[in-house]
């Protein structure tokens, strides 16, 4: 299966107001993957329409959601049904500080049915650090049948090498996303101690052309097996 497992929807005030469900869905289908996740910061109020709007194009939807923890690190969490999507929402909301977003400074953040009429426009700003830290907030998805992908593990900012300068011996992530091979390999030599983990390559695109094109393929048993089943 071809995927693309981190993009931003309208929801992300980060990301191009044409990130609607409906546009990722058919981009999604233009450039021939089968599975995606949308992985908005903070929020997982776009996945209803996401998931519909995927349906229609017969795209495979993973449920997801970007973290910022306290230490400004940022993780991938993914769920396989919205029941576990609304019970996480709620911690979500609990730990969030509660400051309004600038629309004009940061972004829209905007939510849509599965049409792509918009029905909300998030009032809280979603780039912000929940009030939780790294290993509890992997318990909470862990807690909610969930798993953690941290993200974008090499980068220069919100990644966990940038933010803790490594990745701890005592971090529970179920995968690591990286931008391409050669940093796999950095990872590796850097971390000995990571011997089994699943590797993803997506986008974070923000913007519909970068969605990932046809090149980065999961099996369906790799699939099960990230998700704890064996085949
Ligand atoms: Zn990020
Ligand atoms: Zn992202």
């Amino acid at each position: 299966m071809f995927y693309d497992f981190h993009i931003h929807s309208c929801l992300s005030p980060c990301s191009n107001d044409d990130m609607t469900p409906n546009n990722i869905a058919q981009m999604a289908y233009i450039k021939e993957l089968d599975i995606i996740a949308v992985t908005d910061h903070n929020s997982l109020k776009q996945q209803r329409a996401v998931y519909d709007a995927c349906a229609k194009v017969n795209i495979k939807v993973m449920f997801g959601v970007e973290i910022q923890t306290i230490e400004e690190v940022h993780v991938c969490c993914y769920f396989r049904t919205i029941d576990d999507c609304d019970i996480f929402q709620i911690w979500i909301d609990e730990k969030t500080n509660k400051i309004k977003n600038n629309e004009l400074f940061f972004g829209k953040q905007i939510i849509c049915d599965s049409d792509d009429t918009i029905i909300a426009n998030e009032e809280y700003l979603l780039i912000n650090s929940l009030n939780v830290t790294l290993n509890d907030c992997i318990d909470k998805v862990h807690e909610c049948n969930g798993k953690v992908v941290l993200a974008h593990v090499l980068d220069r900012v919100n990644s966990v090498t940038h933010q803790l300068g490594f990745i701890p011996t005592d971090c529970k992530f179920d995968g690591l996303e990286v931008k391409n091979l050669n940093q796999m390999m950095i990872v590796k030599e850097k971390h000995p101690w990571i011997k089994d983990t699943f590797w993803f390559i997506n986008s974070d695109a923000h913007q519909l052309i970068d969605i990932s094109e046809k090149e980065n393929a999961i099996s369906s048993k790799e699939f099960e097996m990230f998700w704890g089943k064996t085949l």
